[in-house]
């Protein structure tokens, strides 16, 4: 591990834009379930249920109940763990310039995290399918005593998750965005994703070609292993903490 880490540290060291891109595996110390890998969502809940719009447009029961039960008690609780504090780290070193999410938690921005790309979205935010109205995910949840599923008290259009389900394009927007800091960076970092899910999963293949270094972190394998410059299969958190770290002796962090 120490020789991993050593390896990590000195390819940061030698970046001057270093684009981090985060995915649930992140956020799963902090009490958030990932999709796939053990103990994923997805293994319990079907997602062409519970995240699909075909089928959310035909059926909003399932998604609510699942909001109800499983997804707002688990949000409302998470807390950004060591690893969100060590990229805020990175930035306020001045060695991150961007962070691209498929996390739908909202938690980096939490933990201070200032440059972020949400390329799913938010779950903490509801819109109105039909006025476009954002609310709070408390304000919804409270709602659904009086009303399930829940319509825009505005103009009764059914409310979705302000995120992207599974046959929802990609706001373009970010999208945009996420391609350009792909293009633009000299190392790109993942932690934390499987790197199944298309078109964020293309993000490290675009950085690679254009030039940067690709380094993943990642529990388990993905299936990018191969033509990045490192693989830790380690926990996030842990590696983030090390990382950051300061070594008076060398100057920044290393
Ligand atoms: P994923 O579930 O497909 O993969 C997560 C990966 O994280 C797995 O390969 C697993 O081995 C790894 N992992 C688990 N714990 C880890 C840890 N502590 N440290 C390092 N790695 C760990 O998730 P993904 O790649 O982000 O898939 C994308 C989809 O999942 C997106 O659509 C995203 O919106 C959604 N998602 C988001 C959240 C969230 O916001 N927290 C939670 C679940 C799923």
């Amino acid at each position: 591990m120490e020789e991993v880490i050593n390896k990590l540290k000195d390819i940061i060291a030698d970046s001057k834009h270093l684009v981090a891109f985060t995915g649930a595996g992140l956020s799963a110390e902090s009490g958030i379930p990932t999709y796939r890998g053990a103990g994923g969502l997805w293994t319990t809940y079907d997602p062409m249920k519970y995240a699909n719009i075909h089928f959310f447009l035909e059926d909003p029961t399932y998604y609510w109940s699942f909001f109800r039960d499983v997804r707002y008690p688990i949000i409302k609780k998470a807390k950004p763990n060591p690893a969100h504090y060590a990229l805020v780290e990175l930035e306020k070193q001045g060695k991150l310039s961007q962070v691209i999410t498929q996390n739908i938690d909202g938690l980096h921005q939490i933990a201070g995290q200032s440059n972020v790309i949400e390329l799913h979205g938010n779950t903490r935010q509801i819109v109105c399918m039909e006025c476009k109205w954002l609310f709070s995910m408390e304000t919804v949840y409270k709602r659904l005593e009086q009303e399930f599923p829940p319509n825009c008290p505005r103009c009764k259009g059914l409310l979705k998750p302000d995120t992207v389900f599974f046959g929802e394009s990609l706001p373009q927007k970010a999208l945009n965005e996420a391609m350009h800091a792909a293009q633009n960076c000299d190392l790109f970092l993942v932690v934390g994703s499987s790197l199944v899910v298309s078109p964020a999963a293309q993000l490290p293949r675009i950085a690679k070609e254009n030039g940067a270094s690709l380094v993943i972190v990642n529990i388990d394998i993905t299936p990018l292993d191969g033509i990045a410059e490192l693989v830790i299969h380690e926990q996030a958190s842990q590696v983030l903490s090390v990382i950051i770290q300061r070594d008076e002796s060398q100057g920044w962090a290393l």
